[in-house]
Formats: structure tokens, C-alpha cells, sequence
């Protein structure tokens, strides 16, 4: 019997009408004769609703008690989405991510699955039941209960197509798939019919919401074809796959951004062996990764200037962390600008083919947009921008580049 693994987003579950839209199309699925798994988020705003809560009552919630809260909001869905479902006579039952088997290592916030130990979930499908897992969640060998990053339900349903050998994952949500780039930004985005892994990884590291990125991850060491699709709207959708044709295509696939950038400079770092390492290893003690680093070697004196990003809402831990460590080390202060956006042209061969850097920094400058910061991977261009600018300059790259144009399929 086919085995089905769904997951439906926050918008897709904003409230009990969209949720018994979900169970109609859950249980016309099950009636078909699959076994179906779904995982769903919290209902449209609640992790941010939990999230202010927990600030109307300390500046400094506890990691530990973060996640138990934030891992309520999927508790919410998925028991209404069981209930649903029953109601509608299939037969259904909901589990946490702790019932589910989903193990993790403790890293609150940000968790990384270990394991999953799908005994229940089988026996339930086994049982003729519908699985329906509270996404975004785990637990650690303590029992504590984990949250996997900001997104983390796309991981959740990956993850367990991965550990029950699904041949598939079915990534429904509030747009019809992958598109060159956020639709909402630019209407002449253009719906994508597949993507590398590679590639959907890149842009969604890059700020891509459709995606959460370690999902793609995992899609790519399982090799489960994963499909981004309409929870509204009966249309194809993007697959994210691993077979996208034998050659590099060499071509811009799409534009990322993130408006959520907070850089960090510390000025006058001693330019001595060892000065980076100590600084980021306090920010790695802290549990956070710095996104873009620059560092110029200084042309006079014994000091440098060394400048991090991290996401906003990571800015007061970084800050906190590294400060301190600034100090110790005889660095002339640190200063920050929390008001800065990424924007990223991602395609395979986009930084070994010449002529996409200075196309893509030339189309900013016409538009009179500054360029703070750049850096690259093998398949990506990223450049630090005003926060306000991104909008007019994704739309202006989407031009540039002629992402609106339908792809010819590579030989
Ligand atoms: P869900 O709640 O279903 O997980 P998300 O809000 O996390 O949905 O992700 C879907 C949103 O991602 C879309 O509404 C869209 O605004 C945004 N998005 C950003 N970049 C893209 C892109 N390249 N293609 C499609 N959607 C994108
Ligand atoms: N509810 C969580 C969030 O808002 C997880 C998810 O939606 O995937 O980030
Ligand atoms: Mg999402």
C-alpha cells in the first residue's frame, strides 16, 4: 500500500475552516486506500503570538522553556486536524513529536534530528489510522522538548518520510510551489517546475521561506523527492529533486532575501594570530553561527576591523556574547546595524561563469542601491543591502537576469 507523507503550513491551518479544508483533502487521499502520515504547523501566527507572550513576562525566557511553549502551538493543529478527520469518519490519531519517536539532539531553538523511532506511527498506520504529527518539535534523551528552528515543520515531514522509507514528501502551503523568487515581492516571479536540491538549498539557506533548509538537506542525503505544492489549489507543483538534467544549466535559477539582517562590527581587533578564533568561539559557545564575516587585513598598525552578521532576532545574544570577549582582548569597541536585508542570485555555475557579479552589481548601482557587504559560494552571489532596499532590488534583479522567461530544457 502507498505510503503518503503530507505536511500543511501555518497559513494552510490558520483557523478551524482551513483546517476542515485539510481533513476534506486528507481523508479523500486515505479513501483512495494510502496510508497516510501528515505533519502540521501551528495555526497561522501562534509561534510568534507564543513568542511575545513569553516576552510580555521576561526579556530572558529560559531556551528550555521556550521550546516547550513554542511546541504547543503544533500540539494545537494537529489534535483539531485528528478530530477533524474523525469527524469526517477516518479513522485518525494525533502525536507529539515525542509520541512520534522524533529524537534530537539539545540544541533548544535550533534542534537537529537524531533518530526517529517510528514503531508507534507504524502501528497506527497499520491500524487503518491517519498519523497526524505535531510538526517543528522533538525531544532529547533527557525528555526535553526541542523545537527545530523557525520553519522546522518542512523538516519534521521530511525527516519522517526518511524514517518510514516514504517514496516521497508533499510540502502543501499558501503559494503554488518554487518560484524564481518571492512571489509576493515581484508578480512576474515564475513557478518553477523542479530544482536541484543543491540549489533549493542555497536559496533557502538564504532566506527562502518555502523551504526550511534543513529539510532539503535531508531530502538530499535520503534521496526523497521532495513536492512544494497549493494547500488551496489543485496545480502542479515544483519537485525538488536530485536528477535536474546531466549539465549545469549556468543560469540564475532565482533570487533569495532575507530582510532580517543585523551586521556586527568590532573595531580595532588586534591583528594577531588567534583574534578570530576567540571571538567566534564565544559566539559558537552561545550557540550561534555568524553568517557573512569580513575581515581586511590592515594596511597600517597593529589593528583591524572585523564585521559578522546574524539574524535580528539572534542580534542581543550575539552582542552579549561577544562583547566581553572584545573587551578582554583590547578590540576599540562594537557597533551594530540591525536595519540590513541579503539578497542572493543562486544558479548553478553563477560565480565560475564570468560576467553574473558584475551584471548583478552593476543592476544595484543603477538603481542606486549600496552594496555593504558581498560573499559568495559555488552557486551563489549574496550582497548586504539596506533593509528598505530589498524590494525594489529583488525586483530589479529579477529583470536583470529575465527570471520571468520560461527555461528551455537543458539537452
Ligand atoms: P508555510 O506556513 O506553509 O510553511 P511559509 O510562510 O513558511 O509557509 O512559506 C511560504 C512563503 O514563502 C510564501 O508565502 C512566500 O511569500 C515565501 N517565499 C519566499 N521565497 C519564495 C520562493 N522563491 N518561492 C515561493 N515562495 C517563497
Ligand atoms: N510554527 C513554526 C514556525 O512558525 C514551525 C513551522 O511553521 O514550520 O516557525
Ligand atoms: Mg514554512
Amino acid at each position: 500500500m502507498a505510503l503518503i507523507v503530507q505536511k500543511y503550513g501555518g497559513s494552510s491551518v490558520a483557523n478551524t475552516e482551513r483546517i476542515l479544508h485539510v481533513a476534506r483533502r486528507v481523508a479523500a487521499r486515505a479513501r483512495e486506500g494510502s496510508q497516510i502520515v501528515v505533519t502540521v504547523s501551528a495555526m497561522g501566527d501562534t509561534t510568534d503570538d507564543l513568542i511575545a507572550l513569553a516576552q510580555q513576562v521576561t526579556e530572558r525566557p529560559s531556551d528550555r522553556e521556550m521550546d516547550l511553549l513554542l511546541s504547543t502551538g503544533e500540539i494545537v493543529s494537529c489534535t483539531l486536524l485528528a478530530m477533524a478527520l474523525r469527524d469526517l469518519g477516518v479513522p485518525a490519531r494525533s502525536f507529539t513529536g515525542w509520541q512520534a519517536g522524533i529524537l534530537t539532539n539539545d540544541t533548544h531553538g535550533r534542534a537537529r534530528v537524531l533518530s526517529i523511532d517510528p514503531a508507534r506511527l507504524r502501528a497506527s498506520l497499520d491500524r487503518g489510522e491517519v498519523a497526524v504529527v505535531a510538526g517543528f518539535q522533538g525531544i532529547t534523551t533527557e525528555t526535553d522538548v526541542t523545537t527545530l528552528g523557525r520553519g522546522g515543520s518542512d523538516t519534521t515531514a521530511v525527516a519522517l518520510a526518511a524514517a518510514l522509507g516514504a517514496g516521497c514528501c508533499d510540502i502543501y502551503t499558501d503559494v503554488e510551489g518554487v518560484y524564481t523568487c518571492d512571489p509576493r515581492l515581484e508578480p512576474q516571479a515564475r513557478k518553477l517546475r523542479e530544482i536541484s536540491y543543491e540549489e533549493m538549498l542555497e536559496m533557502a539557506s538564504q532566506g527562502a521561506r518555502v523551504m526550511h533548509p534543513r529539510a532539503v538537506e535531508l531530502g538530499a542525503i535520503h534521496g526523497i523527492p521532495i513536492l512544494v505544492a497549493s494547500s488551496m489549489k489543485d496545480a502542479p507543483g515544483t519537485l525538488i529533486h536530485g536528477d535536474c538534467g546531466m549539465e549545469p544549466v549556468n543560469k540564475v535559477r532565482g533570487i533569495s532575501h532575507d530582510t532580517d539582517i543585523a551586521k556586527v562590527t568590532v573595531l580595532g581587533v588586534p591583528d594577531r594570530p588567534g583574534a578570530a578564533a576567540e571571538l567566534f568561539a564565544c559566539l559558537g559557545g552561545s550557540n550561534l553561527a555568524a553568517d557573512t564575516i569580513v575581515q581586511n587585513a590592515s594596511a597600517h598598525g597593529p589593528a583591524t576591523d572585523l564585521t559578522f552578521t546574524v539574524g535580528v532576532a539572534d542580534l542581543r545574544r550575539a552582542l552579549e556574547a561577544i562583547t566581553p570577549v572584545a573587551v578582554e582582548m583590547g578590540a576599540s569597541g562594537v557597533i551594530t546595524d540591525d536595519r540590513l536585508g541579503k539578497l542572493s542570485i543562486v544558479g548553478t555555475g553563477v560565480l565560475n561563469t564570468p560576467g553574473y557579479a558584475p551584471r548583478m552589481f552593476k543592476a544595484l548601482a543603477d538603481a542606486g542601491i549600496n552594496i555593504e557587504l558581498i560573499t559568495t559560494s559555488e552557486i551563489r552571489i549574496t550582497c548586504i543591502i539596506d533593509q528598505g532596499r530589498i524590494p525594489d532590488a529583488v525586483r530589479v534583479l529579477h529583470a536583470t537576469f529575465e527570471l520571468e522567461r520560461a527555461e528551455s530544457t537543458p539537452g
